[in-house]
């Protein structure tokens, strides 16, 4: 490819949030050359954190999940193709190609394919009544088929299957909710609070099991999930299969790029190839010892597109922000950020209609967990990309602002009343 200063076009493929945050960063940052986004699916980009919520429970339509509208992508003079795959990449070569033999000119690309749900891998895993849920043309078909009465086995207890199983409880279904794991998130929110969550799952009325789908029994029609090294079997009409995605990294490996489970790239999104870029869940970090875990939420797409369009153009990249997801079921709404590790400093009653807990190493916090505390969260993100030294007792007393911890007032107390910080 040529290495002009700024690439005169650039092709983002995948539009999903990460594709479509680089073309707006692109835009933002003054980009004025060409910039084609390439999306697989007929539909305008849209959000995929209401598929499991509010459109499963018929609270959103398709159309308000679109992430832009249809005339943003003009004004920005983006052109954004529909139901346009991007078959290969020839980065030697410069050019991307299409279907039916076509190719375009490119000087720049960016890989923002996703990811593809893990299929379930036992007998009958293919069943027509063996669904996953990450499009929005698989929402819509699963919603069709939810409604009271009707059974739903959930495949997996993570973000989506515990969200699945709640949405299909409220729509009135008899949901079935499997995992291998006992306490699914137990890593990421400790025991108590991931103990906390999935009890939820059984006080509103959801059937929790402990074991490993074995096989699918076809009932014509309904079909008989079997338990591994149990009797137990669950019939159901609908089964959702939640157990998580295989980052889209085809392109890349089919065109020589570094990949492992993911688009290799570096701290600026770039990958092995000077031209070629990656970012959301396509793409997986690395550092010095090699490649880190994926990252496939909701913040970390939209960063990592903005930080590929820096990158794409030269400009300084943006600060990676701590790392944050949610998740909503039964009425709570969960964040997470940062790492939940250390000393664990519990704000409001555990179990209650909200609280939050801090985790703190060396007197400042690293993460933190909370249920229906936005404010809370908001706080102790500053209070970790801030680093600042934090008094257990002020951030476990409800009567004080965190608000102020992260502008030091009430540090300040803490130190000169308390002791100061540990
Ligand atoms: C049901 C659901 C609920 C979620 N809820 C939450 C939540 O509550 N909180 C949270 O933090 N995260 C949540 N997530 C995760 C979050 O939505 C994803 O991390 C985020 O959407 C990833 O964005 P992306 O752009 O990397 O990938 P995607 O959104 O998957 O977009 C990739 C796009 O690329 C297209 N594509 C693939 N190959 C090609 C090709 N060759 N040519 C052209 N186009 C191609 C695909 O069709 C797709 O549209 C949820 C995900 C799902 C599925």
């Amino acid at each position: 490819m040529n290495q002009p200063e700024l690439p005169g076009h650039v092709a983002v493929v995948g539009a999903g949030l990460a594709g479509v945050s680089a073309c707006e960063q692109l835009r933002e940052l003054g980009y004025d050359g060409r910039l084609t986004l390439f999306g697989a699916e007929p539909h305008l980009p849209y959000d995929r954190p209401p598929l499991s919520k509010d459109l499963l429970l018929g609270k959103q339509t398709t159309a308000d999940v679109a992430l832009r509208p249809a005339d943003w992508y003009a004004a920005r003079d983006i052109d954004l193709r529909l139901s346009t795959p991007v078959t290969a990449i020839r980065p030697d070569e410069g050019r991307i190609e299409l279907t039916y033999g076509r190719t375009e000119p490119v000087d720049a690309v960016l890989l923002a394919t996703g990811g593809r749900p893990r299929p379930l891998p036992v007998p009958g895993g293919d069943h027509r009544a063996v669904t996953v849920l990450r499009s929005l043309d698989d929402a819509v078909a699963l919603r069709d088929r939810l409604g009271p009465g009707v059974r739903v086995g959930v495949i997996g207890a993570g973000l989506i299957g515990a969200e699945v199983a709640a949405s299909a409880t409220v729509l009135g279904c008899v949901a079935t909710l499997i995992d291998p794991a006992p306490l699914p998130l137990e890593r990421v929110v400790g025991t108590e609070i991931a103990d906390l969550l999935h009890s939820q799952h059984r006080i509103n009325g959801v059937r929790v099991l402990v074991g490993a789908v074995a096989s699918v029994e076809d009932l014509g029609g309904p079909v008989r999930l079997h338990l591994a090294g149990s009797d137990e079997f669950v019939d159901c009409d609908v089964v959702v299969v939640g157990v998580g995605i295989v980052s889209d990294d085809s392109l890349a490996a089919t065109a020589g790029l570094a990949v492992d489970r993911g688009v290799l790239v570096d701290a600026a999104q770039r990958t092995s190839h000077p031209r070629i870029f990656a970012a959301g869940d396509a793409a997986r970090p690395t550092g010095p010892d090699g490649p880190l875990p994926n990252v496939e939420h909701w913040e970390s797409a939209l960063h990592e597109g903005k930080a590929a369009a820096a990158a794409i153009i030269g400009a300084p990249a943006p600060t990676r922000p701590v790392s944050r997801f949610w998740s909503d079921r039964y009425g709570w709404h969960l964040e997470v950020v940062g790492e939940f590790r250390g000393e664990v400093v519990l704000r409001g009653e555990l179990g209650g209609e909200s609280f939050a807990a801090f985790a703190l190493v060396d007197g400042r916090c690293v993460g933190a967990v909370a249920v229906n505390r936005p404010v809370e969260m908001k706080a102790a993100r500053r209070l970790i990309e801030r680093g600042l030294p934090v008094h257990a007792g002020r951030l476990a007393d409800e009567s004080v602002d965190l608000r102020s911890l992260v502008i030091g007032r009430a540090n300040t107390v803490d130190r000169t009343r308390a002791g100061g910080p540990r």
